[in-house]
């Protein structure tokens, strides 16, 4: 799928000083603006391309926006079989538990029932404190793990399942996963680009929020543990500010498509956890979660923020 907004690389370089692979290997071949150059020429080096993150760093720090991570995450080529098989896994979509005019609906992505309940409830109960009555969608992934598994045309299928039914909740679609909202809000506009789908994508677009960026929840409602850290993913499009804990602002690799298969962190990454050494690592993200709570043994314990919410 070729992409106009790649003309829009100047090849400045600024987007090499955040890019984790090129800063692991020191190779312009890795870095961004590299892959954004064969993919403009309509060239392929599989190893450039399966080495990218699909994290976005590149996007954020780029002058131009030239919608790199966008693109690379939909040149997954997956596994068609795999596709097939995620797809008639895939639950139905069941009656939501509407919200009323004007309220939120929380997008009940495939993380926050299974992995952390508890952020989910208390989540819940703070949006209640702030006298929202929210909607509750059902237990259903967003695409991005059909994406790296099954390819684009699972994607396509999960994406447009999704779609159909959030284009009838007008207000605002909140979740607490932020690879979640940024598949939604990115990948969601470029994939139904040019088809009857387009508006309502583009319409999603603008009403998805990562659970840190609604009702911007300030440091009086959390209560983090004092010698934690804060893990900011890289699909979170700002950082929150309810916390002064330690950042780690590197990224873990989870958005890779092999990476739950790897027991590995990038260098950045690993260094900002030897120096911080916390107790526990916060996170807004399920596939950061996940591949957090595979590849580190406690301490830190890893949690998601919305877990400390105060009751
Ligand atoms: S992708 Fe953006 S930051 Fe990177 S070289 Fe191109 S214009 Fe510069
Ligand atoms: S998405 Fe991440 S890993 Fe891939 S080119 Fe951009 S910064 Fe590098």
């Amino acid at each position: 799928m070729r992409r106009p907004e790649l003309a829009l690389c100047s090849r400045c370089g600024r987007c090499l000083a955040v890019c984790p692979t090129y800063l692991e290997t020191r190779i312009e071949r890795f870095s961004p603006r590299a892959r954004v150059a064969l993919l403009e020429a309509g060239l392929r080096d599989e190893e450039a391309f399966h080495r990218c993150l699909r994290c976005g760093r590149c996007e954020k720090a780029c002058p131009n926006q030239v919608p790199l991570a966008q693109t690379m995450a939909l040149e997954e080529k997956g596994f068609p079989l795999l596709g097939k098989l995620l797809a008639f896994l895939s639950p139905p979509w069941t009656a939501p538990f509407s919200p009323r005019s004007g309220e939120p609906l929380l997008f009940l992505s495939c993380g926050p029932a299974l992995l952390y309940p508890q952020a989910l409830r208390r989540y819940l109960a703070f949006l209640e404190r702030r006298g929202y009555s929210p909607g509750i969608s059902p237990a259903l992934c967003c695409g991005l793990p059909h994406l790296s598994l099954g390819g684009l045309k699972a994607f396509r299928a999960q994406a447009e399942r999704i779609l159909r039914e959030l284009e009838r909740i007008r207000g605002p679609v909140v979740t607490l996963c932020a690879s979640c909202s940024w598949t939604l809000k990115k990948l969601y506009p470029q994939i139904f680009r040019g088809t009857e789908l387009e508006e309502a994508a583009l319409s999603l677009a603008q009403r998805i929020f990562e659970a840190t960026q609604f009702l911007s929840p300030s440091p009086a409602d959390l209560d983090l543990p004092p010698a934690g850290a804060l893990h900011i993913p890289c699909h979170l499009e700002e950082k929150p500010d309810f916390s002064d804990l330690p950042q780690i602002a590197a990224c873990c690799g989870a958005a890779s498509p092999s990476s739950l298969l790897l027991r590995d962190l990038p260098r950045p990454f690993r260094q900002a956890l030897q120096e911080i050494r916390p107790s526990t690592l916060v996170t807004a993200c399920t596939g950061c979660y996940l591949k957090l709570k595979r590849t580190l043994q406690a301490p830190p314990e890893i949690r998601h923020w919305a877990e400390f919410l105060g009751v």
